[in-house]
This record gives C-alpha cells, structure tokens and sequence, in this order.
C-alpha cells in the first residue's frame, strides 16, 4: 500500500506549481520533499492533505481514491510550521481535542492523552498552557496532537523552520524516533538537504513543480540523477 500521486498538475492563473507529478510513497515510509524555495513542496503536500485541488491527475492514499475527497475524510494529521495551537487550553487539551470532537469515551481519551505525552516525553507539562512550553516543545506537543486520532499518513510541512539550528537537530531525531516507534506513514517538507538526508528514508527531489529524483539518502548522494540534484545536495 501506498499514498500514489498520478499525473498531478496545480497551475494558480498561468503559474505552473505542479507539473505533470507522479509519485508513490510506500505506506509506514519517512519521506522528504526536497528542494528550493517556490518549488512545489507545499503544494504537492497540500494536493495530498486536501487542502489544494489538483486540476488533473489523480491521489490515491491506501488504495482509495482521495482526489475528490475533503480533508477531514483522509484520515491525515498535520503539523505545520506555525501550527495553530488553542493558546488557552492546556497541552492535555490540546492533544485530545481531536478526540473530543470525535466524541470518543472519555477514559478512552485520558488513556491515549497519557501515551502520547510519555511518547513525546511531556508528561510533566500536560497541565501546562502552550505559552508555558519551548518551542520546541510545543513542536513535540503539535506532533502528540496530530497523532492523536491515529491517522494514516502524517504531513508535515517546514515543521521546524521556525526553531534554532539546535533545537532543529533535536526534533528531526524525535520525528525519526517516533516514526519508528508509530509507524505511521510519513512525508515532511524542507528545504535543507541535510535535515532530508539525515531523517528520511527516501527523498523526492522536487524543484519547478517537477519530480527531479526520487531515492534513498545514499542513491541521492552516490547517483543524482542530474546536475540539478547534484548541485542542490552540494550546497
Ligand atoms: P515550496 O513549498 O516548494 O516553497 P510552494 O508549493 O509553496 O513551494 O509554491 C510553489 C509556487 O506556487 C510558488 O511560486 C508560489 O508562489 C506558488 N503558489 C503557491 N500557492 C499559491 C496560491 N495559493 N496562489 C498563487 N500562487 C501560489
Ligand atoms: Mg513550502
């Protein structure tokens, strides 16, 4: 199983953002999109997530047809850059309240509230406001959240672009551990060659609104595939 991407174009007015896209993403893989500023990463994402229509081709997340379905009906969690966080509702809150909407059982809730904040290691902030937190700790909690309701596929666009180099480094390696640990099916956006080849499994080059490569970390650095990926990765 797979999240499939067949012949995708995306054009705002004249502007071609995706051009012709196709792609598959194996269902339990951490994938990167990688590439340069304005070259179709988030739109790609967002085609996936059901946020952007594509205006032909086809998305099929595991073996379902979600070209036309709406957001909420893809069973997709999200974390974004600036990720928007209920300021008054403690992180506790925050985490469930995907569930809540859901109407699931509350010890139910309280059950997978406590898992997911050991998972992300939070549990002594639980009681805590957003504002009371790191940003990277907020980053973690955004990452409880968007796994709460247990979603099929995990997208993540520019999700630590706003935070220093270290606290950087130190959530690409929660996002790896945690995919291990959940396996979920995974694909993040960014433009830093290293944060893709350091976390991924795989890497899909894009730049122009076109698919340049597709490759693990290792077949990136060893074969690219022409002189665009080979001088993207130098950088
Ligand atoms: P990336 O995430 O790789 O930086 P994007 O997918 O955000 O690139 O954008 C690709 C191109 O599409 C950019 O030139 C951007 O300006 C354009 N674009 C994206 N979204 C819109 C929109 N809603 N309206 C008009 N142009 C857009
Ligand atoms: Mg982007």
């Amino acid at each position: 199983m797979s999240i499939d991407v067949s012949g995708v174009t995306k054009t705002f007015g004249d502007f071609v953002a995706l051009d012709d896209v196709s792609v598959s993403l194996p269902t339990g893989q951490l994938t990167a999109l990688l590439g340069p500023s304005g070259g179709g990463k988030s739109t790609l994402l967002r085609v996936i997530a059901g946020l952007e229509t594509a205006d032909t081709g086809r998305v099929t997340i595991e073996g379902v047809d979600a070209t036309r379905l709406p957001p909420q009906k893809r069973n997709v969690g999200f974390v974004f850059q600036h990720y928007a966080v209920f300021k008054h509702m403690t992180v506790a809150k925050n985490v469930a309240f995907g569930l809540e909407i859901r109407k699931r059982p509350k010890a139910e809730i309280a059950a997978r509230v406590d898992e997911l904040l050991r998972l992300v290691h939070l549990s002594q902030f639980s009681h805590r406001l957003p504002s009371q937190l790191s940003g990277g700790q907020r980053q973690r909690m955004a990452l409880a959240r968007a796994l709460a309701v247990e979603p099929k596929v995990l997208l993540l666009d520019e999700p630590f672009g706003a935070l220093d180099a270290k606290v950087r480094k130190e959530l690409r390696d929660w996002l790896r551990r945690l995919h291990d640990e959940v396996h979920v099916t995974t694909v993040f956006v960014t433009h830093d060659q290293e944060e893709a080849m350091e976390v991924a499994d795989e890497i899909v080059v894009i730049n122009d609104g076109r698919v340049e490569q597709v490759g693990t970390p290792d077949q990136l650095y060893d074969e690219p595939a022409n002189d665009f990926v080979m001088s993207f990765l130098g950088e």
